[in-house]
């Protein structure tokens, strides 16, 4: 047989739907091979209305025949659709005859009142005919030449316990005679169903497309298979349970095997042994993505990680068998699996300590009566005889297994896998180690499956400093931080293992999300584009979003001056979300707020850094921490906390009215859009109260004297008014430059915490040689009398306002947090 055919499978979630189809289509069109063979599933869900209608007929269920309807409307529907105005009346009247014959079915099991193994067999494999049929007809319509093989007249198998077997020397007669008869380029063949010996139409069993895809690849000794689905390949774990989980670019076949057996339902134990031992290349790839790369099967892996995966399987129950009678006694694990060989128990997973005081295995749950009857009646001299205890049968557990080639040899694995699953509260009932080591198994709660897929997923896959990031506020703060993080994520990655995932943007209107990381170089089309992508902002949405359990951990940073996002933080630390903010409100608001955030951030393991609320990221506050936790006394601190202030004063020497000064610093955005809210004191006021608070201090606003600079009358009114009448204050400023300027001072406006006095916030008059004095442009400056820097100050000093600097300081905050959460940066 020639080996120019490439074969491909359709599982039926790529046969879902008109546009799956028209997808799957473009695919075979756009391939380029002469000879192609096309595997196809059933339309997703199909196989199981099948089998569910002869359920219904054999249990006299009457509604089997709404049912009934409903699948062949279905199917209809698709062909309507995909076929409009081409004549699909042959479909249309093909599907109305199966229903004919499977009605002739159900009604036969109905009389029986039972669902007889081949009345299933008869019904289950009709929907690989359809699909088979309407994808020859689509490429058709498409101009590919396409034939449409039904495989129940090609393939014999013969039905057994594991798998059916392939009479392979018949069915590839059979499939030679067809071929011959039948050349067009593309074949498409209907998966799943089969003869047996007799003739009589079988299955392969469920999810038994892959095992056809690869029969008929071996028989046609294909150059490649590739099994098409709806995800980008085969993943570190089920993407529906860890969100997080990756591709995995390549597999061994032994490693596919563990993972599928384990539930990874994407690919089919033992399915692949033809294509394997033809050695036809596989892969696995998306539909829905043709241009991703999918997942190669190798013979052996060359990727040199030791976990590739986690797989899960639900429903399982343990039993468990304990007492003397198995010491030592040979034969006990025979006639043990020998007596649930016999009552058709399939055993999942095996345990047993060397003391052979005690054996425990899992079984599916819905064996787990059976299994118990079949041990009891095995063991029913050892019980009688008081050697064997009662048999104990848990149910709803979940086998987690984790597979990979690699852990053969590599030491750690286990204890990297059970300390996820301790950190995560997850508590192991029972564990097995193939001796492959390709596989370590243990059983769970089965409530605890999904917390415990993410813990042991975040603990293989992701670096113990990965942090899934909210950001609140992409302005000029919040907006200069993103591009600052962009250009370093990679080498914060690749040199320190601290990885930084913005999964949440947020305005005041709208938010955008993403699973696994907003890209940083776009961030702002993501958001302005009008990608149908954003959604209206919803904080709480936002916060349980970042706050998700398949990262190890989760950080909000609040870049808005919003104070109705402060109030949040006390909600977030309790959970355990980090806080980072260059906003003032929360720590200059309510003192009991203020103490609530430092409490539950304490009592959640949170952190919360807020080290540009004053002078941006001049190292004020940690300044201040460092003295009083060791020990310092501060008796005084003073500073020029305003940028905006610092600035005015810096350039008003008298010589241009105040009010000019501050409609052209305004003009070029060096004060908030309405001057007087730098003008009022309030922003100083609110830095003094943030600095009394971090050294025990109980102030609020309230009660601190602030002697702001906006004339009596003015407080009111549009900022043109405000800007307009300010002139009419200039000569009582003049004057006051005018009188400190003649006893050789300067003004600055300043805040002063004295932790005996009290906190004040007024413009004073400082020497010309005091370090005020010397400072410029947008300068803050802070000075810090304590009992240690008693003759001479500590003075912190630098630009203290701006978007990168600021922006740059929230940026150390985060890094400070990833130091804080192990990293060595
Ligand atoms: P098809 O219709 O193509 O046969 P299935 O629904 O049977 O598709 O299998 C594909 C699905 O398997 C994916 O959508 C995914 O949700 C699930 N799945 C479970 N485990 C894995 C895994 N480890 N990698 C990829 N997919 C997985
Ligand atoms: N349609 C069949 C099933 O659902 C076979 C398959 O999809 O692989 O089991
Ligand atoms: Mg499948």
């Amino acid at each position: 047989m020639s080996t120019q055919w490439v074969a491909h499978k359709f599982g039926g979630t790529s046969l879902a739907d008109a546009d799956a189809y028209r997808a799957v289509t473009a695919i075979i069109r756009g391939s380029g091979h002469p000879r192609q063979a096309v595997v196809v599933s059933a339309a997703a869900g199909m196989t199981d209305g099948l089998i569910e209608l002869v359920s219904r007929a054999g249990r006299r269920d009457t509604t089997f025949e709404e049912l009934s309807q409903s699948l062949r409307e279905r199917q209809v529907a698709l062909v309507e659709e995909l076929l409009a105005g081409s004549g699909p009346n042959d479909l249309i009247a093909g599907i109305d005859k199966d229903f004919a014959d499977i009605e002739d079915v159900l009604r036969a099991s109905s009389v029986m009142g039972a669902a007889l193994e081949n009345a299933i067999g008869a019904v289950a494999g009709f929907g690989e005919v359809w699909s088979a049929r309407l994808l020859a007809a689509h490429l058709r319509s498409e101009d590919v030449p396409a034939a449409m093989l039904d495989a129940r007249e090609i393939l014999v198998v013969t039905p057994a316990e594991m798998a059916p077997v392939v009479d392979w020397d018949t069915s590839a007669a059979n499939l030679e005679s067809w071929l011959a008869e039948n050349t067009e380029d593309v074949v498409v063949i209907t998966g799943f169903i089969a003869s047996d010996p007799t003739g009589a139409p079988t299955t392969l069993g469920r999810n038994g497309s892959d095992y056809s895809a690869s029969i008929f690849s071996s028989l046609l000794e294909a150059r490649e298979l590739i099994i098409w689905t709806d995800v980008d390949g085969v993943m570190s774990a089920d993407p529906r349970l860890v969100p997080q989980a990756e591709v995995l670019e390549e597999l061994s076949y032994d490693e596919a095997m563990e993972l599928a057996y384990f539930g990874a339902k994407v690919i089919h134990p033992a399915t692949m042994t033809p294509a394997i031992r033809s050695n036809i290349p596989v892969t696995i790839r998306n539909t829905f993505n043709p241009s991703a790369p999918g997942t190669r099967l190798t013979p052996e892996s060359s990727v040199d990680v030791p976990v590739k995966g986690f797989a899960s399987i639900g429903d399982m129950a343990l039993v468990n068998l304990e007492g003397t009678a198995m010491i030592g006694v040979p034969g006990i694990s025979e006639r043990l699996f020998g007596s649930l060989r016999e009552a058709g128990v399939s055993v999942v997973m095996i345990s047993q300590g060397s003391s052979e005081h005690s054996i425990c295995f899992a079984v599916p749950e819905t064996h787990a009566m059976r299994a118990r009857a079949a041990v009891e009646q095995a063991f029913a001299a050892e019980r009688q005889r008081g050697l064997l205890q009662d048999i104990e049968v848990t149910p709803g557990c979940t086998i987690l297994a984790a597979v990979g080639d690699g852990m053969s040899g590599t030491p750690g694995i286990a204890a990297r896998l059970f300390g996820s699953l301790v950190r995560a509260g997850v508590n192991v009932k029972a564990i097995a180690q193939g001796s492959s080591e390709r596989n370590i198994s243990v059983v769970i709660d089965g409530a605890d499956a999904t917390r415990a897929l993410r813990a042991v997923h975040s603990g293989f896959y992701l670096s113990r400093q990965t942090l899934s990031i909210g950001l609140i506020g992409p302005g000029h703060v919040g907006g200069t931080l993103l591009d600052q993080m962009a250009g370093r994520l990679d080498s914060l990655m690749s040199e320190f293992g601290v990885d930084l995932r913005v999964r949440a943007i947020a305005t005041s209107t709208t938010m955008v999300l993403d699973e696994h990381r907003i890209d940083l170089a776009n961030w702002r089309e993501r958001l302005h584009g009008g990608d149908a992508a954003t959604l209206p902002v919803d904080l709480d949405m936002l916060a349980d979003y970042v706050h998700t359990e398949s990262v190890p951990h989760a950080a909000i940073i609040d870049c808005s001056a919003s104070a109705d996002i402060a109030s949040r933080y006390d909600d977030w630390l309790s959970q355990g979300i980090h806080v980072i903010t260059p906003n003032k409100k929360a720590n200059s608001g309510d003192l009991d707020y203020y103490r609530s955030l430092q409490q539950s951030a304490r009592r959640a393991d949170a952190h919360y850094f807020y080290e540009t609320t004053v002078g941006a990221a001049l190292p004020v506050i940690q300044t201040l921490r460092d003295l009083v936790q060791t020990g310092d006394q501060v008796h005084r601190i003073e500073g020029v906390f305003s940028g905006t202030l610092s600035y005015l004063f810096n350039s008003f020497d008298g010589s241009t009215p105040f009010s000019e000064i501050v409609r052209a610093a305004r003009d070029k955005g060096y004060t908030e859009p309405d001057p007087r809210e730098d003008l009022s004191g309030m922003d100083v006021a609110r830095k003094v109260v943030i600095l009394a608070r971090e050294m025990g201090v109980e102030a609020s606003l309230d009660d601190m004297e602030i002697e702001g600079l906006i004339p009596a009358g003015l407080e009111k009114g549009t900022v043109d008014e405000f800007l307009d009448r300010l002139a009419d204050h200039d000569a009582e400023m003049l004057d006051i430059v005018e009188k400190a300027r003649s006893s050789g001072r300067v003004l600055r406006f300043v805040g002063v915490i004295e932790p005996e006095d009290g906190c004040q916030v007024s413009l004073r008059s400082y020497d010309t040689d005091h370090p005020f004095a010397r400072i410029r442009l947008t300068d803050n400056i802070v000075t810090f009398q304590t009992a240690r820097y008693s003759e001479n100050p500590l003075v912190v000093q630098g630009p203290g306002a701006g978007p990168e600097v600021t922006a740059g300081g929230v940026f150390a905050d985060l890094l400070r947090l990833a130091n804080y959460l192990g990293a060595t940066l």
